[in-house]
């Protein structure tokens, strides 16, 4: 039997809210919550409350509400905060990193550092799902995907995936969809594939019941039938090797190959697309990424013409606008799991697309031959060892390799290490024979002679002879002869003023938090405080090589031990695992840990998933890559999970049951008063209760998933723990679980042989994206556990204003049985739609000429609209989108009136562009001055979309993935 969480739980006394004094702006909590005491007042008294302790106490059921406040430590401020980040960053140790294994040292230019990386232009934006003010970062983000096409030498590349050892997943899934020669045979990796890349497709296969083996392919291709081929492109061992052979073999028996490849080495040698391989993937972590002790770093897949609707992640394509300009929006967005659910391509929803603009911009700024250069700085530093250590008689694994070297040093690896270490070197301990070392833009002559003395007895003062023209050349076959990166832009930007300008202007095409509030439902876009920011870059911080030995990363494990402990108290969990570096991630980590345990008690045919018709589209798709299979529970009219359904489901499958996955509150954004019946009744069959902990800030301080009925949530620090979301990522999904379920939590991705520890690893490094955790870390050492509550009252208090204020002109489809609703509401279209025409899409696109990022659309009810304000919002700020919606709601009304026809509305025609405004022939029925100030307000401060409506199916039709020819834009 599964222990019950709920049933010895003895019944809730709510304590009253513990909120924070918002006296005076001392506080930070005063500066992250929008709305000062006053206002506050205000919209408590439009609601009829007293305070935020009665309004939370009247949303929130008295059946979940926790008992105490959250015992964290008190609030610090920003300057106590970044103190104590000091003294953690001084407990790591900055070295020379030549550890390698897909994680090098780079330079980030300091204009992109500052301008992108650091810039909340770029890093507070949304995925770029409204195109129209979007145009800046994906026109970025068709950078990332041309360098990656040219450099792949595959013609459709997508916008990214979450790190390489997951994108050879991804490929393998891939490989295994799209075979239809040879459907059911092995997967092969190369043995010279990074070994985080095989013990993340080890994890995955072993789900999904796919046969994977490891093979030495010197010896050739194993006798059996080939569905996939994995290489790698050099080798983990730095060994570069012609490929085209064994991938025409596995042609020839009917498997299709992957490759993943350094980009950067594909500067210099011949391209996996030229090789003959059907994918490409790997890692653009090089291209001025920083170490970020693992992540986020972008990575790639990139596919032969016939693959790109089976392509997983986002595409960004070339369109056009309702005047016939080019435009960027995302191709085939059909393909995403938001609509595919369990027949989705992937679970892939945040990426990493700030880390692949940074990489497209490193990309533009030095052009193909500065990417050249550097490539060549790598190669050169390389063969000058391979020079001086071959000259002291050693011996090297490979002649033939890029940047990286193994060297033979039998029973001698371990003191080698150690003196490179004392001079401040990190070298790659292979083995107790072996020493790797990497090399990079950032590698020096004096690092070069010090790791020669590392392994002989030679003057780490001396200088090293430069290597012969032909010295450990590469093999003339493998020479790249193709040009790459032809188009103007990567030609343009080479002083600083004109990168600077265009970093700017493409900026200021966008919309992002820096402008607006960002009301997106289900995706909180809350601030994300400079303070929180500022350690990211630190180099005590970001300089740190992910597979670093321990000691040299104190200061980062403390951190992440301190999240994840504050975190367990947050949730109400035992145990929290911050490595799944998206919330997908973490819905993946969360079931693969329900089917360990599972399987740990003999369970193996618990594995059907319950899933509420109303659920995230990911939710579907992580079940079905956990090899879980999917049965949709009935929403009732209300919004609620229908208890009869429910229940006729659990009968039905009560051997087979393995889980539930619910979001709560509901992605109706209501607290369901009976989550706890449903988390019962699930555990009483014998299934795991899954919380979607997407919308935990409605929760923080005010209930528990791990305390109300839940074994294992996730959760989005991109959301409710001010990561920001960077235009579609970086984020954190940490996956949360009760104690019966940590031994199954994600294993090191490093660890020899089996998970050394725990389940299988989901990313490929061990604390994932760690180089974003120093902000949630800020937030809640900023906040304090009172000052976290208040924030979530002060959301509901958001939340609910506006759906009062709002009902009265767009009816709020769902409240919970208080009448109130949590941290976000959903406005119903469709009574407005049917009788005028008039969708919540032209309502989406029409806001933009009010200067906002439309609400959530048609999620989690098609033909409406989601809106979540969160508590960082001002009431001015709430109530110039109120005077928005209600002056949209007017222009509804003139259709309605019949003063124009919905086709020929401003709605309609919405956005506009001051093209369009300003061109000699109008002719349109309203007046222009309606179509750009349509409230008195804008004419100071107003945002001109760069395009018109976008034709999203004609993009799909005529599918044009990298930079199109500047002529387009005459
Ligand atoms: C955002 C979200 C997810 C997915 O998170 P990603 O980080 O984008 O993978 C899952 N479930 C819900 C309800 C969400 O809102």
């Amino acid at each position: 039997m599964v222990p019950p969480p709920t049933a010895t739980t003895p019944a809730p006394t709510i304590a009253p809210l513990r909120v924070v004094d918002r006296d005076g702006h001392t506080q930070f909590v005063d500066r992250h919550v929008g709305a000062d005491r006053e206002a506050q007042k205000f919209m408590l008294d439009t609601l009829g409350f007293d305070d935020l302790g009665a309004l939370a106490d009247a949303a929130v059921p008295a059946a979940i509400r926790q008992d105490v406040g959250l015992d964290l430590p008190a609030g610090l401020s920003e300057t106590e905060v970044l103190e104590r980040l000091r003294l953690l960053a001084a407990k790591n140790v900055r070295m020379v990193q030549m550890i390698g294994q897909g994680y090098y040292g780079t330079v980030t230019p300091g204009v992109i550092q500052r301008n992108v990386l650091e810039s909340p232009a770029w890093y507070t934006a949304y995925t770029p799902y409204q195109p129209e003010i979007s145009q800046g970062r994906l026109e970025a983000l068709l950078n990332f995907q041309t360098v990656v096409s040219d450099l792949t030498a595959l013609p459709v590349a997508n916008a990214s995936l979450l790190d390489e050892a997951s994108a050879v997943a991804e490929a393998v899934l891939l490989m295994r969809r799209s075979n239809k020669a040879v459907p059911d045979g092995v997967i092969v990796l190369d043995a010279e594939l990074l070994p985080q890349s095989i013990a993340v497709v080890q994890g995955r296969a072993d789900a999904l019941g796919l046969d994977v083996v490891v093979a030495d392919l010197d010896a050739g291709l194993p006798h059996r039938d080939i569905t996939g081929l994995v290489l790698q492109q050099p080798g983990t061992s730095g060994r570069v090797r012609d490929q085209s052979g064994v991938i025409a073999d596995a042609h020839a028996r009917g498997a299709m190959v992957t490759v993943a490849a350094d980009l950067l080495a594909l500067t210099l040698i011949t391209p996996p697309g030229e090789q003959g391989a059907d994918i490409a993937v790997g890692s653009a972590q090089r291209l001025g990424v920083p170490l970020f002790y693992g992540g986020p770093h972008a990575a790639y897949m990139a596919v032969r013409q016939g693959l790109e609707r089976a392509l997983p992640g986002r595409l960004v394509g070339v369109s056009r606008d309702a005047l016939g300009a080019t435009a960027y929006r995302l191709a085939l967005q059909t393909r995403e799991q938001h609509i595919r659910r369990e027949r989705a391509t992937s679970n892939i929803c945040t990426a990493q697309a700030l880390l692949a603009i940074v990489a497209g911009f490193y990309a533009v700024y030095h052009g193909p031959e500065g990417l050249r250069r550097i490539a060549q700085h790598g190669h050169d530093a390389a063969r000058t060892l391979a020079v001086a250590l071959t000259g002291h008689g050693l011996e090297l694994t490979a002649d033939a390799f890029f940047d990286t070297l193994t060297v033979r040093v039998p029973a001698r690896a371990h003191v080698v290490v150690a003196a490179a270490e004392a001079a401040g070197v990190n070298l790659r301990l292979v083995d107790g024979d072996h020493v790797g070392i990497s090399c990079d833009e950032t590698t020096t002559p004096p690092h070069l002679a010090a790791v020669v003395a590392a392994f002989t007895d030679r003057d780490p003062g001396a200088e090293l002879a430069a290597p012969g023209e032909r010295a450990f050349a590469l093999p003339a076959g493998l020479v790249r002869d193709s040009e790459y990166l032809t188009h103007p832009v990567f030609h343009q930007y080479r002083s600083e003023t004109q990168m600077l300008r265009y970093l700017r202007r493409l900026a200021d095409r966008d919309l992002a938090l820096d402008r607006t509030m960002i009301p997106l439902g289900s995706c909180t876009m809350k601030l994300n405080a400079t303070t929180e920011m500022q350690a990211i870059t630190w180099p005590e911080l970001a300089s740190i090589h992910p597979l670093a030995p321990d000691h040299q990363t104190v200061g980062w494990r403390r951190l992440i031990a301190d999240l994840e402990s504050w975190l367990a108290t947050i949730t109400g969990y035992d145990r929290v695992s911050i490595q799944p570096n998206a919330g997908s991630q973490g819905e993946l980590a969360g079931l693969l840990a329900i089917r360990g345990y599972h399987r740990s008690r003999g369970e193996h045919r618990r594995t059907v998933c319950l899933i509420p018709a109303s659920a995230h589209g990911t939710n579907a798709a992580s079940a079905v890559l956990a090899g879980m299979r999917v049965v949709v529970v009935a929403t009732a009219a209300d919004g609620t999970i229908d208890q009869a359904h429910l229940a006729a489901k659990l009968t039905e499958h009560a051997d087979e049951l393995a889980a539930i996955m619910i979001t709560y509150p509901s992605t109706h954004g209501v607290y369901d008063t009976d989550v706890r019946e449903v988390c019962d009744a699930v555990h009483a069959a014998g299934g795991q209760v899954y919380v979607d902990g997407a919308n935990l800030n409605a929760l923080v301080g005010l209930a528990q998933p791990g305390r109300f009925g839940g074994d294992v949530s996730h959760l989005n620090l991109h959301k409710t723990f001010c990561i920001p979301h960077g235009g579609g990522g970086p984020g954190v999904g940490p996956v949360a679980v009760r104690a019966h379920l940590a031994p199954f939590l994600p294993g090191d991705p490093a660890g020899t042989g089996a998970w050394s520890d725990g389940g299988a690893p989901v990313a490929a490094a061990r604390f994932g994206s760690a180089g974003v955790l120093p902000i949630s870390w800020a937030y809640i050492s900023l906040m304090g556990g009172d000052g976290l509550t208040t924030a979530t009252a002060s959301a509901l208090l958001a939340a609910n204003y506006l759906a009062r204020r709002l009902d009265p002109y767009f009816p709020v489809l769902y409240t919970g049985e208080s009448g109130l609703v949590a941290h976000e509401c959903i406005l119903d279209l469709r009574p407005l739609t049917a009788a005028t025409g008039i969708t919540a899409e032209d309502v989406a696109k029409r806001l933009i000429d009010f200067g906002f990022h439309a609400p959530t659309l048609a999620f989690p009810v098609p033909g409406t609209l989601m809106v979540e304000p969160t508590e960082s919002e001002d009431l001015a700020e709430l109530d110039r989108f109120i005077d928005a919606m209600i002056a949209v709601r007017a222009e509804i009304d003139q259709v309605a009136a019949g003063a124009f026809p919905a086709e020929d509305s401003p709605l309609r025609h919405a956005p506009h562009p001051a093209t369009v405004v300003t061109a000699t022939q109008w002719g349109r029925p309203y007046p222009r001055e309606q179509a750009a100030f349509p409230l008195p307000a804008l004419r100071r401060d107003k945002y001109f979309p760069p395009v018109a409506r976008i034709d999203g199916a004609h993009g799909d039709r005529h599918l044009v993935c990298a930079c199109p020819p500047v002529t387009d834009f005459a």
